[in-house]
């Protein structure tokens, strides 16, 4: 059986609208099952990291205050799409460990890179959980896939134990069944929450894809693919219909923001 991942960033799950719109996409993608890989909804990993660096400077009233704007910006979301009661329980739990995070890094008055990551990993799960109730999938963990070293706040993936870890979830899915994980999470050996840098979630989709033997990731953005410039910087930028590997490898090390 043929295996596609599916990957929505934040652009794409902004909103209650744009939810929709991916559920229409997922249902027409994978009829007969496949993975999807979320980021969390736009806006939050900055709101977050915000929180974290007022927490770290001792002010936990205005990281409190992020986290209540968060809050009800994702209970708005959730209660459009008609899933807040549902959800509510589970999203309070996760924005009770935020706000324990934070409130922890105003009583040291340090964000460490590890505290970061922990603070981080809420974002990307709150709109996991969501994600899998619109399109009607399960939700998976997927710090229980994707292995990576402790340089927190950029961690490196180890691949070999990935594809170790993922043999359950190849399996699982061979069967047709339809599953949604988080992006941009990782953990060490020792199961400590890690990220993969900024715009980790496509890394995670591209992963996951190899370690899953799938036969196709896409990536779904807010743009037509992979564009001459930037098109927030340059109007005039145009689609690339075609690109070497070796143009790839070279975009990537100059940063590309999407690939
Ligand atoms: P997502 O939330 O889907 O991951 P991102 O915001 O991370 O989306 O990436 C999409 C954005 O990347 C686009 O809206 C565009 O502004 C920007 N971008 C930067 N460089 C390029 C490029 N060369 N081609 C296309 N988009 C680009
Ligand atoms: N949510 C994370 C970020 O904003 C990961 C991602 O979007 O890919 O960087
Ligand atoms: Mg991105």
């Amino acid at each position: 059986m043929s295996l596609k991942v599916l990957k929505f960033g934040g652009s794409s799950i902004g909103d209650a609208e744009a939810f929709r719109r991916a559920a229409a996409i997922v249902q027409g993608e994978l009829p007969a099952g496949g993975l999807v890989v979320v980021s969390a909804l736009r806006g939050t990993t900055d709101g977050i990291l915000e929180a974290c660096t007022a927490a770290g400077l001792g002010d936990l009233v205005s990281a409190q205050a992020v986290l209540e704007a968060l809050r009800s910006r994702h209970q708005e979301v959730a209660k459009e799409l008609g899933y807040l009661q549902e959800i509510r329980t589970e999203w309070d739990l996760l924005f009770g460990r935020l706000d324990q995070v934070l409130t922890g890094m105003a009583m040291l008055g340090e964000a460490t890179p590890r505290g970061r990551d922990g603070a981080l990993a809420i974002g990307e799960t709150l709109s996991a959980h969501l994600a899998a109730r619109c399109f009607g999938g399960e939700f998976h963990e997927v710090r229980d896939v994707m292995k990576t070293d402790s340089r927190f706040g950029k961690a490196r993936p180890q691949l070999g134990a990935i594809r170790h870890a993922a043999a359950p979830w190849r399996a699982a899915l061979a069967t047709g069944r339809l599953w949604v994980t988080q992006g941009f999470l990782g953990s060490t050996p020792d199961g400590v929450t890690t990220t993969l840098g900024r715009g980790g979630s496509d890394t995670t989709a591209t992963l996951l894809g190899e370690a899953l033997d799938a036969d196709e990731v896409q990536i779904w953005t807010d743009v037509d693919g992979v564009l001459t410039a930037d098109p927030s910087l340059v109007q005039e930028a145009r689609p690339i219909p075609q690109m070497s590997l070796s143009e790839a490898e070279a975009l990537s090390a100059f940063g590309a923001k999407v690939l």
